[in-house]
């Protein structure tokens, strides 16, 4: 249907009143209309590099008539993994857009988790030739969280800080409980970086799906541009937040707000 109709409000009586009400939809509609047109050429975008990589392969491979070398087969594998992590974030993405992410909360004790993650990344670390350490004020901090949604939201966030951080970088997890702010009482856990930093104008379309800040660096790391946005939905669904604070060349701080459960309140 054509959604650039507009009906012209020149009464103020109930044909007036009708008239705005419809022109308040229309343009809602048009917004969910124009999102949703953007995602389909987004997904459309980011789905054609390592598909038309996979087939450029396949179709040297053929053409040649030779068996195909392990390195390639190494490569075409990369880019089958990286479709499928995609389309695992998309699903994901389109559930905590539509309302439709359901969690299963139960106590957890985060600084116990944390420090199980940041054990996990380490080797990516040390590979990076970084150094990643994590403290605790105090434990156990038990918060009402989905252990493997929360997990995913520290992996996403911690796997950029390794991305974007030099060799030499060093990366603090640090967890605090009962932090106040906003008149509430969080349980707080800033992933502080020594990383190339975030320009200031781009700091608000940090979240954004697909969003990088600097095209083909990100795309060379093999990010999918998506993780950032699944962390901020993700966190808000356990009725959080999230902050970023950067500095360009100097490094940057994500900071999770959750809030403190009953069971840590008392
Ligand atoms: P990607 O998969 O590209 O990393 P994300 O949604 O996880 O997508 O991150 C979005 C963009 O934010 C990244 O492409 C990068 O430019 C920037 N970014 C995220 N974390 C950091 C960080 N710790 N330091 C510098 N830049 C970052």
């Amino acid at each position: 249907g054509d959604l650039n109709v507009k009906v012209p409000v020149d009464s103020k009586d109930e044909y007036g009143k009708v008239a705005k009400t419809f022109n308040d939809m229309t343009f809602r509609l048009r917004e969910a209309e124009d999102a949703r047109r953007r995602l389909v050429a987004d997904v459309a975008h980011e789905l054609r590099t390592p598909l038309s990589i996979m087939q450029l392969k396949l179709e040297n491979a053929q053409q040649t008539g030779q068996s195909v070398p392990p390195e390639m087969l190494l490569r075409l594998h990369d880019e089958v993994i990286r479709l499928g992590l995609l389309v695992e974030d998309l699903h994901v993405l389109s559930l905590a857009e539509a309302g439709r992410l359901t969690l299963d909360c139960k106590p957890l004790d985060l600084s116990a988790r944390l420090e199980q993650i940041v054990d996990d990344v380490k080797m990516e670390a040390d590979d990076n030739g970084l150094e990643i350490s994590f403290y605790s004020n105090t434990r156990p901090i038990t918060v009402m969280a989905d252990a493997r949604r929360i997990t995913q939201v520290f992996i996403n966030i911690l796997t950029n800080a390794i991305r974007y951080t030099p060799e030499g970088g060093k990366i603090s997890v640090v967890i605090e409980d009962k932090v106040l702010d906003l008149n509430a009482v969080y349980t707080c856990v800033s992933m502080i970086d020594t990383g190339i930093g975030i320009p200031a104008d781009e700091l608000t379309h940090l979240f954004d799906r697909f969003y990088r800040v600097e095209k083909a660096r990100s795309r060379h790391t093999g990010g999918t541009g998506l993780g950032l946005s699944i962390a901020h939905h993700l966190v808000r669904a356990h009725g959080g937040f999230i902050r970023v604070e950067s500095e360009p060349d100097q490094g940057t701080t994500f900071t999770v707000y959750l809030p403190s459960g009953k069971y840590n309140n008392n």
